[in-house]
């Protein structure tokens, strides 16, 4: 009886993780994941950073880009138990860890990486902000009694995004999101909300076979920025505008290095989707970044460590498709159109799209509606 049970129960469990990889691979697909590039030259020679990372998982690595300050650096082609950048400062007295990840298993790897260099306290750990690739192993850290900060909105985010998803119908959830797809007007159109579709059921899926853990150290907005004093190593969590109303940055401006959370992709399209995403906020939160000594080291969200030559092309990208999206509003095509219908220039042939209708499509409309709301 009891054996028969037991095998009952590890043929279920068996079955449910080969579907949810599956399902990881169909995200794979429509998130067009690329292999992480090498460091650029410059940052190569940087002798802040070490040419070879401490270690390295597939999935992802952890190099020092600095004096106590390591960078978790994701490679989505082999892996998505990190899915974002995050890293770890350690000082005299402390340590920070930053970012939750896409899985527990992402956030206990960046740990385990941590006491490979230090026994010490730990201060807490850091969601950047609330999206699923970002907080959905914070469940670790609460295990683990590490205390979880971020910015204050982010459990009212959680809730309204991604606890609202758990338990709720698949078919009812995806509907409205085929009818989109089946509607669409041009091919381009229904390629995009098909691609969309796709990458709504991926996080739903992986929303729905997580334990969602909720910060436990709220910051106020209005009261960053905010020292944190490790021993020795002095870092600075800041508030900044643009990607999803919920954004913190760690600074450690003795040396010259920034994580920047999703304020920053490398050699990606920006990612504009959150309806508190804001363009204009975003432009000039990455112009806010360039003003900072022209060596500054960045550990974006997404993408490879990099200098001021990746907020360049960021800036650079949202330029382009504002100069493509003027000439469409000018000439009068209507808002949902143009939104599909910007083209990508030579130059920018390889920068990584995740999926068009949470980046270029919604910077688009939200250039639309800042330009009729003025
Ligand atoms: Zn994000």
């Amino acid at each position: 009886m009891v054996s028969r049970d037991s095998s009952k129960t590890q043929h279920i469990s068996r079955r449910n993780f080969v579907e949810r990889t599956s399902q990881w691979g169909a995200l794979f697909a429509a998130y067009q994941f690329l292999p992480l590039p090498a460091l650029a030259e410059s940052l190569a020679k940087d002798l802040r950073i070490s040419q070879t990372p401490i270690v390295d998982k597939g999935f992802a690595s952890v190099r020092k880009v600095g004096d106590g300050l390591y960078a978790t650096i994701s490679d989505t082609s082999k892996g998505l138990q990190t899915m974002c950048n995050g890293g770890f400062l350690v000082g005299k007295d402390a340590a920070l860890l930053i970012e939750g990840f896409a899985s527990p298993a992402g956030a206990a790897f960046q740990h385990e990486t941590l006491r490979t260099v230090s026994q010490g306290p730990i201060m807490g750990a850091l969601d950047t902000h609330y999206h699923f690739d970002h907080a959905m192993g914070n469940a670790f850290y609460g295990a683990n009694g590490i205390a979880l900060w971020a910015h204050a909105a982010v459990p009212k985010r959680i809730l309204e995004n991604y606890v609202a998803m758990q338990g709720v119908d698949r078919a009812a959830f995806l509907a409205p999101l085929e009818a989109r797809t089946r509607n669409a007007k041009t091919e381009l159109a229904r390629k995009h909300a098909a691609e969309y579709a796709a990458t709504l059921g991926n996080i739903f899926a992986v929303v729905n076979s997580t334990v969602i853990a909720m910060p436990s150290r709220p910051l106020d907005p209005g009261k960053l920025p905010l020292k944190l004093e490790l021993g020795g190593l002095t870092a600075v969590v800041e508030s900044h505008p643009g990607h999803s109303g919920t954004d913190l940055i760690v600074r450690v401006p003795e040396q010259n290095v920034v994580y920047t959370g999703d304020l920053l992709f490398n050699h990606m399209y920006p990612v504009t989707f959150d309806e508190q995403a804001t363009v204009s906020g975003w432009r000039s939160t990455l112009k806010t970044f360039l003003s900072w000594s022209k060596d500054t080291i960045f550990v974006p969200g997404h993408g490879q460590i990099c200098g001021a030559e990746g907020v360049q092309l960021s800036l650079d990208l949202f330029e382009d498709i504002a100069g493509q999206a003027e000439k469409m509003h000018k000439s009068g095509v209507p808002a949902d159109d143009a939104a599909d219908q910007y083209l990508v220039p030579d130059k920018f042939k390889d920068v990584a799209i995740f999926a068009w209708n949470l980046s270029i499509g919604p910077t688009i409309s939200k250039l639309y509606k800042e330009w009729d709301s003025r």
